[in-house]
């Protein structure tokens, strides 16, 4: 299927790894021209040009930390006038919620609502103008059925979700949508720490966590970051200009709820 996207601008934000990487290869593979950004130099360029070798898409990058005012400054400036939008950053660490104090919680906060909302805030307008806009907020699974570890990711991504329902609803139409995808456990650096985090608090090997994990979901696997960055792909399509609002979960089967 083409989706229909070919020539437009996107910034996906947190990219050089992990989930936000394989979203930027999925838009690049459909002909989007990217800028994707992480706080390490090394890492990003060697991202960047891989992109570049397997798909032949224009790839900017920008070395800055989307937690702050002055890296999401500096993330605007290098892409002023994205279509797409994928917001992305790196997730909060686990704990014991008795331990965080105001600090930890506004640097959760920072990372996993804040700035998502004020890189909306920056570039909706501007999608609204020129008729076309696909904001996705990479997010989790927490979001729908809470990590009790992860109580600053099951609090800041939550704050985010709520405001974005609000405003979904005012920009569809003007064929720009803003959805979530919730990502199970998927293969990347960020579940390799929390199973070693998930290790030690058990007492027990991280091969051993790792199976256990690995077989209790419903796939018998963990997901492959190219199978998200295919969603991500498909929810920026034209074609999915009448899906807003939303919050899709893709792990394996993993939330047991009906819906
Ligand atoms: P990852 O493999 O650790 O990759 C994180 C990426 O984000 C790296 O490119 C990292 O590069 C960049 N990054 C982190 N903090 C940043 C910041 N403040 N500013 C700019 N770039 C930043 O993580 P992942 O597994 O792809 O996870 C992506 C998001 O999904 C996280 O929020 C995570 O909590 C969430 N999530 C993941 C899973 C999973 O199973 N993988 C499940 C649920 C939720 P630098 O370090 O160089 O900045």
């Amino acid at each position: 299927m083409d989706l229909g996207i070919a020539g437009k601008k996107a910034l996906v934000t947190a990219a050089s790894k992990g989930l936000g990487r394989a979203c930027a290869m999925s838009l690049a593979a459909e002909g989007v021209e990217l800028t994707i950004t992480a706080r390490t130099v090394g890492p990003l360029e060697e991202t960047a040009e891989e992109i570049r070798k397997l798909t032949g898409a224009t790839v900017h990058t920008l070395a800055a930390d989307i937690a702050t005012e002055e890296g999401r400054e500096a993330t605007l400036g290098a892409c002023p006038n994205p279509d797409i939008l994928v917001n992305n950053a790196g997730g909060p660490p686990p704990g014991d919620f008795r331990d965080w104090d105001r600090d930890v919680w506004i640097a959760a906060l920072d990372a996993n609502m804040l700035s998502p909302i004020f890189m909306i805030k920056a570039t909706v307008d501007g999608m609204i103008e020129r008729k076309f806009g696909r904001i996705v907020n990479i997010t989790s699974g927490a979001v729908k059925a809470p990590i009790e570890v992860l109580g600053l990711s099951n609090g800041a991504r939550t704050g985010l979700t709520g405001f974005c329902a609000g405003l979904a609803r005012k920009t569809v139409r003007h064929n720009v949508t803003l959805n979530a995808i919730l990502p199970g456990p998927f293969d990347t650096d960020r579940l390799s720490a929390t199973l070693e985090g998930a290790a030690r608090a058990a007492g027990k090997s991280v091969a051993e966590i790792t199976e256990e994990r690995r077989a209790s979901n419903p796939a018998g696997r963990f997901g492959d970051p190219a199978e998200f960055g295919d969603l991500c792909a498909f929810i920026c399509s034209a074609q999915a200009g009448y899906i807003t609002g939303q919050n899709l979960l893709i792990d394996g089967g993993g939330y047991p709820g009906t819906f």
